[in-house]
């Protein structure tokens, strides 16, 4: 028996139609001579069908705050405080509606998979981490959330948090946050690496960071990768820790990026690029020849260094843009890094799927025989061009049931005059 059949379907980039058989949530069979009855059938007519999108780095709880308050300086800065403010108000209600929303976006646009951070901090508490939670398991039959205890506001400079972070990961956090650059003094922010890796050590836990957000390393608290990446191989953490934004990597001369890109490899330390965010905060303070401000995705993948892209934020002063679409971000992030042709457009795709599910750290993830059956199908034929036509997610399969579909039409109404006959 079959409980979803999906019928005339491509496997990624497998030029040849074929079908799909789910049970119990998972993938019992790619073509093959299975005939069993099904107890629903999904004709995909020839349609692409793709691991469902993995979202590594959003943060639900501060989303959709930029109609109540946008950024007055248009500066990290500017972002962090007008949101420590707006947080000060923050509701349990108020928090799960705004983070709900962003869900249901996700969701529609094919993402079956969503690492959340959210903050932990002496004004916020544990208001997000708890709402995300109860998110996680209200949520559980459309995506999957992981949640990181995240300290935006620091560890040192913000009393208590070290307790909170405690108190969160004892709460069933599933990662450990950070923010690398929010303390005084260059020591400590090398202190709060070290306080957040002993304590994905302790807890048996992953790592994932904020790092290194800046156009430049003049203020030496924004190069700290390679000091994270020797910390992670002094713990044994390889393939435990990623790093959100990493910037300032893209402004060293190439000798040195590519050094600081090979210890990331050496020590299994991924980097997870957010275009959207690093795009607007970034080069504010440029008058000319405005900077990007986006890590350097060609130098790492050369040095072999995991990379995932994702949202971050949505619509609020950090990223006053978004509709939780993960390929409409990995097409910024293939324009703003020089990125063309199939080959290269691939290995983006890859930064929201494969590479982003090895991030997030799934098992068993991807579109074969025993796998989790969380899937999209998109409403195209043309591999090659899934990132530049962004198409509509015709039907998102979540654990084997389809949880959402989208139907989009366009048509000219009116035939161009002098046609070639056909
Ligand atoms: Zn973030």
């Amino acid at each position: 028996m079959t409980d979803l059949l999906l019928r005339d379907v491509r496997v990624e980039n497998s030029p040849d139609p074929t079908d799909i058989r789910i049970r119990d949530g998972r993938i019992t069979a790619i073509g093959g001579p299975d005939t069993s009855p099904a107890t629903e059938t999904l004709d995909g007519d020839g349609r692409i069908v793709l691991p469902g999108l993995v979202e590594t780095h959003l943060h639900p709880d501060k989303a959709l705050l930029d109609s109540v308050r946008p950024n007055p300086t248009g500066t990290l800065a500017g972002a962090i405080s007008v949101t420590a403010e707006l947080k000060a108000g923050f509701t349990h209600a108020g928090v799960r509606a705004r983070a709900e929303q962003v869900l249901r976006m996700c969701v529609l646009n094919g993402t079956t998979t969503i690492r959340a951070h959210p903050d932990v901090d002496p004004v916020a508490g544990l208001t997000g981490l708890e709402v995300l939670h109860e998110l996680r398991d209200a949520w559980a039959d459309l995506v999957t959330l992981q949640t990181v205890a995240f300290p935006q506001e620091g560890i040192l400079q913000a009393p208590d948090t070290h307790k909170l972070l405690r108190k969160a990961l004892d709460a069933g956090a599933d990662v450990i946050g950070g923010c690398t650059y929010a303390e005084k003094t260059l020591d400590d922010c090398k202190r709060h690496i070290d306080l957040v890796l002993d304590l994905a050590a302790e807890y048996g836990v992953p790592a994932d960071m904020h790092a290194d957000f800046a156009d430049d390393t003049a203020d030496p608290r924004f190069a700290l990768a390679g000091y994270i990446a020797e910390q992670t191989a002094a713990r044994g953490l390889s393939g435990r820790v990623a790093l959100g934004h990493v910037t300032s990597l893209g402004g060293l001369p190439p000798a040195e990026r590519r050094a600081v890109a090979a210890e990331l490899a050496a020590a299994g330390v991924a980097v997870v690029s957010l275009p959207a965010t690093d795009l607007f905060l970034g080069g504010r303070r440029d008058e000319r020849a405005v900077r990007r401000g986006l890590t350097p995705v060609r130098d790492l993948w050369d040095a072999g260094v995991l990379l995932a892209c994702s949202n971050n934020n949505i619509r609020n002063a950090f990223t006053p843009y978004g509709t939780g679409d993960l390929l409409e971000t990995a097409l910024l992030l293939a324009r703003l890094a020089h990125l063309s042709g199939p080959a290269d457009l691939h290995r983006v795709l890859r930064t929201v799927t494969h590479d982003a599910a090895k991030v997030a750290g799934l098992t068993d993830y991807g579109i074969h025989r025993g796998a989790p059956a969380d899937l999209v199908i998109l409403d195209t034929r043309d591999y090659d061009a899934i990132l530049l036509d962004r198409p509509a997610r015709t039907a998102v399969i979540k654990a084997g049931r389809i949880v959402a579909r989208t139907t989009r039409t366009s048509d000219l109404t009116l035939a161009p005059t002098g046609a070639l006959e056909a």
